[in-house]
């Protein structure tokens, strides 16, 4: 039954539509949830990649800040040593090898500089140490080459004391060529000056540009998601993951040069100090940083062996852009790794969702028809009870009615409102025969109390009116937890069935033609009667009566007549004879009277008159024939030996014998 509702249940379209709609609810609650849940994060890594991104280059930014002001206190430190200020004083030849020997050590200690020199005022080498891969050497004094021409000795020799040239980092360039492999390179350069304070020359550092982007790219951190570059100032890669890319300014493709792939990327980046921009592509984050001191000075520099700065670069000028670029899946990082994973997750949860709805959509539609069958089953037992023929009141276990229908209040004659709340048992429960009857035998309470149904054919209410209402009723228990609560009253006013049982035994015990007592009930009464008579010690008398030549009668005027003649004698006995005289029609045309407290004497002359009562009679018929006719009577009084009527009726049938005998229509006693 259950399995059965069940399935039911699914083929509802009422299930579907509570599951669709709680489904679309919660799925989109969730979608939302999720969403957002996602973009949140997005941003979070954003701006995670922003903080960390910002940090490296903020490294970086130091790093080439400090490379630069290392070096410039190394230049400014081998310009005013005074090894070299007596160098410049004597120019003796043992004071050259003096200096060539300190700018050795410092290129071997330092191990960042390519080249170490010292130029003369017309831009001579005098003293230069390479670097030499790793074992620097002082180059003799017939492979120093001439200066002259180029930018940085043009404006490293202008400047005054304690200023220092910086050129912009490029590609070493030696005997007119480019060095391969790519020596990226920056001259610091200063002017020495002799005792006196005569411009001498110039100090050169050739630092290894290389020194500078290794700490570049260390501090970057550069790893396969994201790439960290080095723009000079017209936004030329002097570092770039992709090597090629690198120092297109040098090599003649002007093209090739950052702005010129991401435009507007670089469109902020060159105008903006620092910040980040986050683009179709992904995140950039830049800073720019402006390497020289005070005191520092550059220029354009040239790419070309022999020509000289196109102008001098202010200290704000002379700046680098570090960029960092984070592709969007760089950024999505781990999320992205964990795809798979969150869209299982993400699966489940719309699955679990999904069951979750339909679990709930089955059971809020079971609990509607649950309900539904409830206040149809309520409604079907109000219908019931208030159209039922039956009386029906509902009462706690004290007696105390709390419901009763229509029905039982048209029975009792009290409205609904006189019935809750009153005491049944006191205000209608009586005895059958009326008679109060008391709260310990009562059969109705009794059942609150044991909790097991009662049924009677025959109980009697007590109505409004004072009429004892017959009644068939059933009373049952109300069970709760185990305890009667209370008891269900149905009772049938059973009024008609009592008249028709009544009726029933009145036909039982009178003759149908003359509605005098039969012969069986004449018998009963007159058995009680002796009872009666003998208990009191009174006299009683009993009289039989026989129409004469009765069969003539029917012979003559027909059976129907005869019938006539039987109805009017049974009149005439009755009105002949006392209240308490009991007439019965013993059969044929026959009759008994019994006289209670008559002797023989009263008897026989109650008998007398009833003779010439009935002579008197005139049967009149329809067709205007009468009839006239006479009855013998025989009587009989009780004897002490009788063991009952039979033995009186006896007598008198022989006193009415004698009647007969001594010619009819007469009155003879036995005594
Ligand atoms: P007697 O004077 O000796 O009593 O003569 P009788 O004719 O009355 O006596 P009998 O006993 O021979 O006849 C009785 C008749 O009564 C016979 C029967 O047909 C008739 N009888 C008996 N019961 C009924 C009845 O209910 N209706 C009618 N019409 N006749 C009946
Ligand atoms: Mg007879
Ligand atoms: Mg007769």
């Amino acid at each position: 039954m259950y399995l059965l509702r069940t399935a039911a249940i699914f083929r509802n379209p009422l299930l579907l539509r509570q599951f669709a709609f709680l489904y679309l609810a919660s799925a989109t609650i969730l979608t939302i949830a999720i969403a957002t849940n996602l973009h949140l994060d997005a941003q979070d890594r954003i701006e995670l990649a922003k903080v960390r991104e910002t940090a490296r280059i903020e490294i970086a930014k130091n790093l080439v800040t400090q490379d630069f002001s290392s070096v410039t206190s190394d230049l400014l430190l081998l310009a005013s040593t005074p090894v070299l200020r007596h160098y410049l004083d004597g120019s003796s030849a043992g004071r050259t090898d003096d200096l060539a020997q300190l700018f050795l050590s410092l290129a071997r200690a330092k191990g960042c500089y390519d080249q170490v020199r010292y130029l003369d005022a017309s831009g001579r080498e005098v003293i230069r140490v390479n670097f030499n891969a790793g074992s620097p050497s002082i180059i003799p004094h017939d492979q120093l080459q001439d200066k002259s021409q180029r930018y940085f000795f043009r404006d490293s020799i202008r400047l005054e004391r304690n200023e220092v040239f910086v050129s912009p980092m490029d590609l070493n360039i030696e005997h007119d060529q480019l060095e391969i492999p790519y020596k990226p390179m920056i001259r610091f350069g200063t002017p020495v000056f002799d005792s006196a304070g005569r411009k001498r020359g110039i100090i050169l550092l050739n630092y290894f540009g290389e020194d500078l982007l290794g700490h570049f790219r260390n501090a970057m951190r550069l790893d396969d998601q994201r790439s960290g570059m080095l723009l000079n100032r017209d936004g030329y890669w002097l570092s770039s993951p992709k090597h090629e890319d690198e120092w297109g300014f040098m090599l003649g493709k002007p093209e090739r040069k950052f702005g010129q792939e991401h435009a507007a990327a670089w469109r902020a980046i060159s105008a903006g100090d620092s910040g980040a921009l986050q683009t179709q592509q992904g995140l950039y984050v830049y800073a720019t940083v402006y390497p020289l001191q005070a005191g520092q000075h550059s220029s354009t520099g040239s790419p070309l062996p022999r020509s000289s700065s196109r102008r001098e670069l202010t200290g704000d000028e002379y700046n680098w852009k570090i960029v960092s670029f984070t592709p969007d899946e760089g950024i999505a990082g781990a999320f992205e790794s964990n795809r798979t994973g969150r869209v299982i997750l993400f699966g489940v949860s719309y699955l679990l969702l999904a069951f979750g709805s339909l679990a709930i959509a089955y059971f809020r539609l079971s609990r509607m028809q649950a309900r539904a069958r409830l206040k149809e089953d309520e409604e079907r037992l109000r219908e019931i009870t208030l159209t039922m023929s039956d009386g029906l009141l509902v009462a706690d276990r004290n007696g105390k009615i709390t419901f009763a229908n229509p029905e039982a209040s048209l029975l009792l004659g009290y409205s609904e409102h006189e019935l809750l709340g009153s005491d049944m048992h006191d205000l209608f429960h009586v005895r059958g025969d009326g008679s109060p009857c008391s709260r310990d035998e009562c059969n109705l309470l009794r059942v609150a109390q044991t909790g097991t149904t009662y049924r009677a054919v025959e109980e009697a209410f007590k109505c409004k009116n004072g009429q004892i209402l017959p009644i068939s009723v059933s009373v049952s228990a109300i069970i709760k937890a185990r305890d009667a609560a209370g008891i269900v009253v149905a009772f049938h006013d059973i009024t008609e069935r009592k008249n028709f049982e009544l009726e029933l035994e009145k036909r039982a015990q009178t003759d149908a033609l003359t509605g005098l007592n039969n012969r069986r009930h004449f018998y009963e009464l007159a058995e009680q009667e002796i009872v009666r008579t003998r208990r009191y010690r009174k006299p009683l008398a009993i009289l039989m009566l026989d129409v004469d030549h009765f069969k003539a009668i029917n012979d003559t005027y027909g059976h129907h007549s005869g019938d006539i003649v039987l109805q009017l004698l049974s009149a005439v006995c009755l009105q002949a004879v006392r209240e308490i005289d009991i007439v019965g029609r013993l059969g044929g045309e026959e009759f008994s009277i019994l006289m209670p407290e008559a002797n023989g004497a009263q008897a026989r002359e109650a008998a007398e008159r009833l003779r010439e009562a009935a002579a008197a009679t005139v049967v009149q018929l329809e067709n205007e024939v009468s009839i006239s006719f006479t009855v013998s009577i025989g009587v009989a009084t009780l004897d002490a030996a009788d063991a009952g009527v039979g033995d009186m009726l006896k007598r008198a049938d022989e006193a009415l014998y004698a009647a007969k005998y001594s010619g009819r229509n007469r009155v003879c006693i036995k005594e």
